[in-house]
């Protein structure tokens, strides 16, 4: 989909790069496990404008892998040419990196992989007479042949580091090498919807695409057809980048990131902030610890990018990385926003299966029988409440003087957080948690610039963290109140709001309402009696127990008068 196809069926001549070139292109050690040799392969065949590929491991390609694709074929008097290092047919000049449209263009995916196995290639172009055969043994060539052949390529890799034992005990066991193979298999199908794809684990099929160019298809044959029910379409264009692909609906979350695939220009590539970016797009309204799925697909121009970083080159760096976050975040959040059946003026949207119980209520107080006298309440001082119990795990149904009220744990709790944060930074007394092992956080160069702007301010609330290198900070401690939170996810966002650039003097609230609301207890979390008594009577004693930080009702009060009304009694 992504990947330009050369329509042409003759494939262009492979040339040694000239060394000054050749010394210019980040290079290394590509093959690690026999996914690398898988992703190489796969590469090498997408480039070849193959519509069919088969892939075939054996012991999760530790004992075998075996690549068949119907592309154009390597020429009999190139195929030797093609496992010296740096010769390619898809680079000439230093100045064609700008420009790269293949998955490869270093020249050193077959000589790597040679040197380290035993290789058999069987490959034919189309337009000639014949095809040739090649075996090579930990990259010398011990035979070759001319012989008929279909138009495609067929590759095998077998005695995988056979002459480096040190490398092959590195290796895990079939099913982790098998895993993280068919990962790198998974996202090259959904990259390339019209490219048919069979992947046979030991004999076995394991998943089959049917290159029908279906997205939606695809996702069936890879994660099952119950998800593509929940799929939700984005399509969206900020900052010059256009962002497209399907992630799930609310209501259909996972407990990794696994199920997230992000491709460049059809290149699949692996960054947190992509996830980061993703994830934001649904607001709050994750559940902690679960993660939405989804196949983004961003279109940037190649002259952002720089895809010379890493000799695996799934990394990626973009020179407008701030700009792609928040393309990212915005089309998802439309897509999401919606299909929320919830009213905005209710507050931030359900979680889960939680939706329908919000659903109902809404529909309760907005209905016209009940009327004004359902509020969000107005803002007096709030009764002492008796708390009756918990609703759908997202409200406290308790009792007043005037009606029943339902809180909003999420909100109420945000709301004692940030009341409490306000006064210890007022008396300087943020309690802090040293972190036991300094912690890494990758972090955007925006968010960067904020740390550097702003560092004051973040450790002024707890948080010790310094620049380290160009996208990585370094923290060390941690405002207390988030230790049951993920520090790093938080720092995240903290600085994602600094970078949303605001006046000096607002950032701290908003500071402090983020970390709140990180803090607090989520929607969907069942509450004991107990905690739920501990939080009314918090809620009581702050500031402004009506609204959260953020402006939101932390509750909704159905006064007696209307549910009289709404039973007939008066
Ligand atoms: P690169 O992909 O960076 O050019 P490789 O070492 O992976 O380097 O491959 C060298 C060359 O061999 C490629 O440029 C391409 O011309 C040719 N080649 C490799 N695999 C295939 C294939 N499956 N079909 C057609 N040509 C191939
Ligand atoms: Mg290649």
């Amino acid at each position: 989909m992504m990947t330009e196809r050369r329509e042409e069926r003759t494939p262009p001549h492979i040339v040694a790069l000239d060394p000054e070139v050749a010394a210019r292109i980040a290079a290394g050690e590509v093959i690690e496990r026999p996914a690398s040799v898988v992703k190489e392969l796969l590469e090498n065949a997408l480039d070849a404008g193959c519509s069919y590929v088969r892939i075939e491991l054996e012991a999760g390609g530790i004992e075998r892998v075996r690549i068949v694709d119907n592309g154009y074929g390597i020429a009999a008097d190139e195929l030797e040419l093609a496992f010296r290092r740096h010769a390619t047919s898809k680079l000439r000049s230093i100045d064609d990196l700008e420009a790269i449209v293949t998955l490869g263009f270093r020249g050193e995916a077959l000589p790597s992989i040679a040197a380290v196995s035993t290789v058999f290639i069987r490959t034919r172009v189309k337009s000639e007479a014949a095809g040739s055969s090649l075996l090579l043994r930990q990259g010398e060539i011990v035979e070759r042949q001319s012989l008929g052949l279909p138009g495609g390529t067929s590759i095998e890799v077998s005695d995988l580091f056979a002459n480096l034992p040190a490398r092959r005990k590195f290796l895990k066991g079939r099913q982790a090498e098998f895993t993280a193979a068919q990962q790198v298999i998974t996202q090259y199908a959904l990259a390339n919807p019209g490219l048919a794809v069979t992947l046979l684990a030991d004999g076995q099929t394991v998943f089959t695409t049917s290159g029908s160019a279906s997205l939606t298809e695809v996702l069936a044959c890879l994660y099952g057809v119950e998800l593509v029910q929940r799929l939700e379409h984005i399509d969206a264009e900020r900052h010059g980048v256009r962002v497209r692909g399907l992630v799930s609906s609310i209501g259909h979350t996972k407990a990794t990131r696994s199920q997230q695939s992000f491709f460049v220009n059809g290149r699949w590539v692996r960054n947190r902030i992509l996830n980061v970016a993703l994830e934001e797009g649904y607001h709050s309204m994750l559940l902690r610890g679960r993660h939405p799925v989804g196949v983004v697909f961003l279109d940037i121009p190649p002259a952002e990018l720089d895809v010379n970083v890493h000799p695996t080159k799934s990394e990626i760096r973009f020179l407008r990385e701030r700009e792609v976050f928040s393309a990212i975040r915005h089309a998802v959040s439309l897509a999401i926003r919606q299909n929320q059946p919830v009213d905005s003026a209710v507050g931030a949207s359900p979680p889960e299966t939680d939706a329908m119980v919000q659903q109902q209520l809404i529909d309760l107080v907005t209905s016209p029988a009940i009327g004004p006298d359902c509020l969000p309440a107005p803002l007096r001082a709030m009764p002492a409440l008796r708390v009756l119990g918990q609703a759908g795990s997202l409200f406290i149904i308790a009792e007043g003087p005037d009606g029943v009220y339902m809180v909003d744990q999420h909100a109420a709790h945000e709301r004692i957080i940030y009341d409490d944060l306000s006064t210890q930074l007022a008396g300087n007394t943020v309690p802090v948690q040293a972190l036991l092992e300094p912690s890494l956080v990758e972090v955007s160069a925006a968010a960067m610039d904020a740390l550097q702007s702003y560092g004051d301010v973040v450790r002024a609330i707890g948080f010790d963290a310094e620049p380290f290198g160009d996208a990585t900070c370094v923290l060390r401690a941690v405002p207390a109140v988030l230790s049951g939170a993920s520090p790093s996810d938080t720092l995240q966002a903290l600085l994602e709001d600094l970078a949303g650039g605001k006046e000096r003097s607002e950032m701290q609230d908003r500071l402090l309402a983020t970390m709140a609301c990180k803090a607090a207890v989520k929607a969907g979390q069942t509450l004991t009696l107990d905690e739920m008594r501990f939080l009314v009577q918090r809620l009581e004693a702050t500031s402004r127990p009506r609204t959260c930080p953020h402006g939101r009702p932390t509750m909704i009060l159905l006064t007696t008068s209307a549910l009289e009304r709404q039973f007939g009694r008066r």
